[in-house]
C-alpha cells in the first residue's frame, strides 16, 4: 500500500463511493483497503486500447479491438452438436466482415440492434476454424461517426465476485478524488530531480491521458509506474534515514579501542584473524570508541568467523565496566556460545550466564537479579532476553546473532533495555543487497570477505528419491571411513494421513529408526529435534561433538550457528521442501574445519522444476547468489522477508528487480535528511506526514513484539 498523506479526499471511507454498499465494503476491507486513498494502490493489471477503430480486414486473432460496422445479419442460433444456444451478428465495413458472438445476450441489448444499424463493439478477437470472431464484445452505445472518446481503460484484477464494470466505476470515482489533492513533494524539488509527484503518477496510472498514439502504459515500462516504485522506496528510506540520523545524534557510550580482555581472548585462539576479520574488528572497535552509539550489521558467509569478533567486542564492553548481552535465535546456539566461552571466562575471572526459556523459574530469577545488580557481566540468551522482567544495571553492548530471525521491531525492543547500548547485529544469511538496504537501512554495514584459509568447498550432490539407496550407501561409507554426519529431516513426525510411513523419510523419528536399524546398525546414531527437552538436545549434541555419536538425525533446530568442526557430511531429506537460503545454512554446518566435506540433497519429489532449483546448490556455494535466486523463485508478489520484519509491504516496487531504483531512493532520502534531519521544512510537511505513518507502523510492530 502506497502510504498517502492524510488529505480529506483520501481518508474518506469506502462507503462514500457510489456503488459501495456494506457487502462490497467488506470485500475491499478484507483485501486491506480501508479508505479511498488505500484503494488507489489497487493496480490495473493492464489497459485496454480503445483509442482507434480497427478496420475489419486488419483484425488479428488473440488481440482486442474496437470495431465499427453495419449489421448485415443477426439471429439467435443453436449449436447442432451441443444444443447450446447462442446469438450472433454479422458485421461489415468497407474492408471486410466479422462475426460477433455471444452465448448469452440480454434481450434488452438484442432489441437495441437491427439489420442495417451501425454498431460500435469492443472485444477479444478469436480464430475458430479459420474464421475470425469477436467474442462477447461489449456494445458501446453511440450514434455518430467517430468513437465517442479516445480511451485507454485500466483493467483491474478480479476481486472475488465484484463485477469488473462495478470495480472500474468505483476506481474511476476514487481516482477522481485525486484532483483535489496537492502534490506531496515540493515542485522545486521534483523539478530538480526530474520526477513527477506520486499524486500525479497515481492519476496517470488510473486515468491515463488519452494520447492519440503511442504505447499503452504498461507495468515497469511506464514512467508513472517507475515513479511510484521509486517513491514507495523513498518513503521507506526516508523513515530509515531519519531514524538513523536520530541515533547518530544520540550520546552513546565510549569504550577503549584496545581492551586487555579482548586481546587476551584473541591471542588464546588457535588461529590468527584473516585480514578481512581484522578489518571488520577495526570498524567495530572504532564504533565502540566513538561517542555515538554503534549500530552495525555484520554480514559474513556461514563459517566465516563472526563469533570470535563479537566475543572480542563483548569483552571490550566488559573491560569498559559495562555488561554485554548476546542474543541468538535458538537455545542450542545459546548453549553453544555459553560453553565455548566458559573456559575463557573462568580463566579471565568473568561472570557469565545463560538466560533461556528452559531454565527453571528460580534459575531465571537469580539470573535476572544478577543482571540487575551488575554481577553478571556477559549473558547469552534467546528472546527470553526481551521479556519485560529483564533489566540490566549497565548494558553496554548488545550482540544479535543470526539476525534474519529477528525483525526490526525486536531489534528496537532490545535497545530499549538500556540507555544507549552499542548494537552489533550479525547475520550469516546472505541477505540480498536489495533487502539489506531496505531492512537495515538504519545500520552501518560491515562484511567479512571470504572464509578462513584452508577451507574446502562442500561437494554437493543431488539424488532423486528413487536413488535414495545410493545416497544412503554414500552416508554409510562416509561414516565407516571415520566421518561424522548430520542427517536432516523436514519434520519431526510423519503425518497421520500418510499410510506408507517407510516410504516417507521426511520425519526425523522415522529417519532415525531407518538409519540406526537398517543403514548403520553398527554405529551410534543420535536424534535431536525441537520437541525434545533442551537437556536431551544438549546431550545428543554434546555426544556428537565429542565423536561418540557418529550420525546425528535432526530437524532444522540445527539450521543456524552450530559449529562442529569434525562433521564431514550433511544429508538432507526432502531437500526440495527447503528454500535455497535455508539449504545454504544447513550445508554450512559442515566444512567448518580443514577436513573436506560433502552435502547430499535428496529431493522428495521427481518434479523437474524443483530439481533444477536444487541444481543451483551443486553449482555454487556463494550464499548471495543463492539468496538472490531464492528471492526470484518466490516471485515478486512476496516481498520476501519484508512482511515478517514489520516493514510496510511493497505494492509497486519489486525486489531484487528494482535494485537500481532502491539505490536511487536511498541516495535521494539521504540527501533530504542530511539537509533537513527532521523534515521540518514546511514544504516537506506532507512528506513528513507519510514518513511518520511508516514510523508508526514500525513502532506498532514494536509494541506487539515487546
Ligand atoms: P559464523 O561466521 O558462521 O558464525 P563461526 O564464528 O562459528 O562462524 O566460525 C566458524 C569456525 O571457524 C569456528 O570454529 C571458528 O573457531 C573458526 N574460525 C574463525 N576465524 C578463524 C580464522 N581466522 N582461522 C581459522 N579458523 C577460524
Ligand atoms: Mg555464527
Amino acid at each position: 500500500m502506497l502510504p498517502l498523506p492524510g488529505h480529506p479526499s483520501l481518508t474518506k471511507d469506502l462507503r462514500s463511493l457510489k456503488g459501495v454498499g456494506p457487502q462490497l465494503e467488506r470485500i475491499l476491507q478484507e483485501k486491506g483497503f480501508q479508505t479511498v486513498g488505500d484503494l488507489l494502490s489497487l493496480m490495473p493489471n493492464r489497459y485496454q486500447d480503445r483509442r482507434a477503430l480497427t478496420p475489419l480486414d486488419r483484425l488479428r486473432a488473440d488481440s482486442e479491438a474496437l470495431i465499427n460496422g453495419q449489421i448485415e445479419d443477426l439471429r439467435p442460433k443453436r449449436s447442432g452438436r451441443t444444443g447450446r444456444r447462442f446469438f450472433e451478428i454479422i458485421i461489415s465495413d468497407d474492408t471486410g466482415q466479422v462475426t460477433a458472438f455471444w452465448f448469452r445476450l440480454p434481450a434488452y441489448l438484442r432489441r437495441t440492434m437491427k439489420k442495417g444499424d451501425r454498431v460500435l463493439l469492443f472485444g477479444q478477437v478469436k480464430d475458430y476454424q479459420n474464421r475470425l470472431y469477436i467474442l462477447h464484445p461489449e456494445i458501446i452505445p453511440w450514434q455518430g461517426k467517430e468513437p465517442p472518446i479516445p480511451e485507454i481503460r485500466p483493467v483491474y484484477p478480479e476481486l472475488e465476485d465484484i463485477k469488473p464494470g462495478v470495480l472500474r466505476r468505483i476506481m474511476a470515482q476514487a481516482s477522481r478524488e485525486l484532483s483535489g489533492v496537492p502534490a506531496i513533494f515540493p515542485q522545486a524539488w521534483l523539478k530538480k530531480q526530474n520526477l513527477s509527484d506520486p499524486i500525479t503518477s497515481l492519476m496517470t496510472i488510473h486515468r491515463p491521458p488519452a494520447r492519440k498514439t503511442g504505447p499503452l502504459p504498461r507495468s515497469d515500462q511506464s514512467r508513472a509506474w517507475r515513479s511510484l516504485s521509486l517513491f514507495e522506496l523513498i518513503f521507506i528510506q526516508l523513515a530509515l534515514a531519519r531514524t538513523r540520523a536520530r541515533l547518530n545524534r544520540e550520546q552513546g557510550l565510549t569504550f577503549p579501542i584496545q581492551s586487555r580482555l579482548g586481546n587476551q581472548f584473541l591471542s588464546s585462539q588457535p588461529f590468527k584473524l584473516t585480514p578481512s576479520q581484522a578489518q571488520v574488528l577495526k570498524e567495530i572497535q572504532q564504533d565502540m570508541a566513538a561517542p555515538r552509539p554503534m549500530n552495525r550489521l555484520l554480514q559474513g558467509e556461514v563459517g566465516s568467523g563472526k563469533t570470535v569478533l563479537a566475543m572480542t567486542a563483548a569483552l571490550a564492553a566488559i573491560d569498559g565496566g559495562f555488561q554485554a548481552a548476546f542474543m541468538v535465535p535458538t537455545e542450542i546456539l545459546a548453549q553453544q556460545h555459553y560453553q565455548t566461552l566458559t573456559p575463557y571466562a573462568t580463566r579471565l575471572g568473568l561472570t557469565i550466564d545463560l538466560l533461556v526459556g528452559s531454565r527453571t523459574e528460580a534459575e531465571k530469577n537469580l539470573c535476572q537479579e544478577h543482571l540487575a545488580s551488575g554481577k553478571i557481566q556477559l549473558v547469552f540468551g534467546t528472546h527470553a532476553l526481551f521479556s519485560k522482567a529483564v533489566q540490566f544495571k549497565s548494558l553496554g553492548l548488545v550482540v544479535i546473532d543470526e539476525q534474519h530471525r529477528f525483525g526490526v521491531a525486536q531489534r528496537l525492543a532490545l535497545k530499549s533495555k538500556a540507555a544507549r547500548p552499542d548494537l552489533l547485529v550479525m547475520t550469516a544469511t546472505p541477505i540480498p543487497r536489495s533487502l539489506a538496504l531496505t531492512l537495515y537501512g538504519d545500520l552501518d554495514l560491515s562484511m567479512i570477505q571470504g572464509l578462513p584459509p584452508g577451507r574446502q568447498p562442500v561437494k554437493t550432490k543431488i539424488f532423486s528419491s528413487q536413488n535414495r539407496v545410493e545416497a544412503y550407501q554414500n552416508l554409510a561409507q562416509e561414516v565407516l571411513n571415520d566421518g561424522q554426519a548430520f542427517v536432516v529431516a523436514p519434520r519431526i513426525e510423519a503425518k497421520e494421513t500418510e499410510t506408507n510411513v517407510s516410504e516417507d523419510l521426511s520425519a526425523a523419528k522415522d529417519l532415525f529408526r531407518f538409519i540406526s536399524q537398517e543403514v548403520l546398525p553398527q554405529v551410534e546414531v543420535g536424534l535431536v529435534h525441537g520437541r525434545m527437552k533442551i537437556q536431551e538436545q544438549q546431550a545428543a549434541l554434546e555426544a556428537f561433538r565429542k565423536g561418540r555419536i557418529r550420525v546425528l538425525v535432526a530437524t532444522t533446530v540445527i539450521e543456524v550457528g552450530l559449529d562442529v568442526a569434525d562433521a564431514t557430511m550433511i544429508l538432507i531429506e526432502g531437500a526440495d521442501r527447503f528454500g535455497l537460503a535455508q539449504l545454504h545454512q544447513l550445508r554450512g554446518r559442515v566444512g567448518r574445519g580443514p577436513r573436506p566435506a560433502r552435502c547430499i540433497l535428496i529431493s522428495g519429489s521427481e518434479d523437474s522444476p524443483s530439481e533444477s532449483r536444487l541444481q543451483i546448490m551443486a553449482r555454487t556455494s556463494n550464499g548471495f547468489i543463492l539468496a538472490e535466486e531464492d528471492l526470484k523463485f518466490r516471485g515478486p508478489g512476496d516481498a520476501a522477508g519484508l512482511k515478517q520484519s514489520g516493514m510496510p509491504s511493497l505494492t509497486w516496487a519489486r525486489l531484487p528487480h528494482d535494485l537500481p531504483l532502491l539505490l536511487q531512493a536511498r541516495k535521494l532520502a539521504q540527501e533530504i535528511i542530511a539537509s533537513d534531519p527532521e523534515l521540518d521544512d514546511p514544504n516537506f510537511r506532507l512528506v513528513r506526514d507519510v514518513v511518520n505513518q511508516i514510523d508508526r507502523k514500525m513502532q506498532g510492530e514494536l509494541v506487539e513484539a515487546g
